[in-house]
């Protein structure tokens, strides 16, 4: 047996920041690249030089590829698919420092030199010389460097188990290579008759206040869904208010109503969700003028544990009645002071009532070519493109107003939660002897907070919720689309177990050395190997 390339706390510091070094933050050129690079890498492996069938990269768009090794025991089915993103945040938050962002060992060191100017826990952790700072060290170059480490020695050492190891882009933004990643896991399963008994992520472990220094794992991750509404009012001149209705007015009493709002916290297993805010409203004026603004927009935020997408419309639905209600009333007394008609009552739409009604109108095939028009616009991101397709329609439709119109906007991650599945339970047991033999406390927290890859995979909905999703997303099967019916087939549960670290997506985003070289890789190696021995007991 040869000498292993990551099996050392040293090599596998110096993997991490190679890694690092490979920059690939979301949508640049470097995160193209990096899948070619850790191809390279892994192709040292003496088990990919004899397999190189088992390596291979996957094209999710626009150039950028997702990496799937596998590593397969002639005698097992069962196997471990183990999850990372190799894309990054931006880094201009590191200011003149920037440059250093991919070079942890020198950041580290610089920011030595100006440690009074780091808020006064990244001083101290940085003091303490157990952190490493630096783009991707925390969030997750590591956890893809301890799954390299993994396969590598499951190779050497001949483990009788199968692992896929899958490394994808675009985590950060609209998760496309998680969710082309989806299909190919099933292409993978149906070639070599593989059986998934887990996915198994490494994302940092999040302290969750300050000072925190648990080491947590989870059993579980926090579902992300964006309601958005399109507000058509009426316009007007400056001089005679009266005569329309701004949609800052509209969308001034939904916003009201949807932040904070308790109706959309989840709470389960003793943890809840956070509550709704608003990520984006604005009106759709281009440019200053004395004419109103009657097109606005919002985007919400919403988490989830256990509801679908319909449950969620269904919800919306009625905080829009509800707003559009207190609009209305407010309106009309308006008008009864001012002695005027007004304009009518504001209604409320789901997108799939405009589309329908848009159809009915102008025809299939006029709308369809409206939606392209919209959609050849690259420099629109998905959001602006769903809202934009919903005002085209509205255009089209404006006796309908005033109306507030009801959409999703992507993405969208469902929630996952295992944390009932007995050998989840006994997976974690596990992790927690193995951390406590040298000397670490684990604890389990059942919904990862900070959204994660795992969302595609183990999908349940009995309630059909997704056909909601579909018919009210405007860009639907266009420019997006989640493989609903593949996740419904990675029937598996989920567990993420990754190394500790603090302020991710922020420049003092760094890791802590000893969970990363030494004790995560501990916790992870007797968890796989404690399932080797269970796959030895039923082959024999
Ligand atoms: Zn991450």
């Amino acid at each position: 047996m040869g000498k292993l390339l990551w099996g050392t706390p040293k090599d596998l510091r110096t993997l991490l920041c190679e890694l690092v070094s490979w920059e690939s933050r979301t949508l640049t050129e470097g995160e193209k690249e990096f899948p070619f690079k850790v191809e390279n890498k892994l192709k040292q492996l003496d088990y990919f030089k004899q397999h190189p069938e088992f390596l291979a990269l996957h094209e999710a768009d626009q150039g950028r590829n997702l990496v799937m090794a596998l590593y397969e025991h002639p005698k097992a089915a069962d196997t471990i698919v183990l999850i990372s993103h190799f894309d990054t945040v931006q880094t201009e938050e590191y200011g003149d420092l920037e440059q250093l962002a991919f070079r942890p060992e020198e950041l580290t060191k610089k920011l030595f030199e100006r440690k009074d100017d780091l808020p006064e826990e990244a001083r101290a952790d940085l003091e303490s010389g157990n952190y490493l700072f630096g783009r991707g060290t925390m969030d997750m170059k590591m956890g893809l460097a301890l799954h390299m480490a993994l396969i590598e020695k499951a190779s050497t050492e001949n483990w009788p188990l199968n692992l896929v190891l899958l490394t994808v882009p675009d985590e950060e933004v609209n998760s496309m290579g998680m969710r082309k990643a989806v299909s190919e896991l099933v292409n993978l399963r149906e070639e070599r008759g593989l059986s998934y008994k887990m996915f198994f992520n490494s994302e940092p472990a999040f302290s969750q206040k300050p000072g925190d220094e648990k080491h947590y794992v989870y059993s579980g991750t926090l579902g992300k869904i964006m309601p958005a509404a399109l507000f058509y009012g009426k316009e007007t001149h400056v001089g005679e208010p009266l005569k329309g209705m701004t949609a800052n007015y509209m969308a001034s009493f939904l916003s009201q109503a949807m932040e904070w709002n308790a109706l959309y916290r989840e709470s389960d297993l003793g943890e809840s969700t956070p509550l709704p805010v608003s990520l984006q409203q604005k009106d759709l004026k281009m440019q200053y003028s004395t004419q109103t603004p009657y097109r606005a927009t919002a985007l919400y935020n919403v988490f989830l544990m256990k509801r679908n997408a319909a449950e969620v419309m269904e919800l919306f639905e009625q905080t829009a009645m509800q707003a559009a209600t207190m609009c209305n009333t407010a309106y009309s007394g308006l008008c009864r002071r001012e002695g005027i008609e007004g304009i009518g009552e504001v209604q409320v739409l789901r997108f799939e009532q405009l589309l329908k009604y848009a159809e009915a109108k102008r025809g299939v095939r006029f709308v369809s070519k409206l939606k392209a028009e919209i959609l050849a616009h690259p420099e629109w991101d998905e959001r602006e493109k769903s809202l934009r397709i919903a005002d085209k329609l509205m255009i089209q439709c404006h006796e309908l107003a005033p109306a507030i119109i009801l959409l999703f906007a992507p993405p969208y991650y469902p929630a996952v939660n295992s944390s009932e599945d007995p050998f989840i339970m006994e997976c974690i047991a596990t992790v927690k002897r193995a951390a406590a033999e040298k000397g670490i406390e684990v604890d389990q927290v059942h919904y990862f907070n900070g959204l994660c890859d795992l969302s595609y995979v183990n999908y349940s909905d009995p309630g059909n919720g997704w056909s909601s999703y579909e018919r009210n997303t405007p860009v639907w099967g266009k420019t997006y689309s989640i493989p609903f019916a593949d996740m419904l087939e990675l029937q598996a549960p989920v567990l993420n177990v990754g190394p500790f670290g603090k302020d991710a997506h922020q420049y003092t985003e760094r890791l802590h050395m000893d969970s990363a070289f030494v004790h995560t890789p501990h916790m992870l190696e007797s968890l796989m190997k404690s399932l080797c021995k269970k796959v030895l007991e039923t082959v024999q």
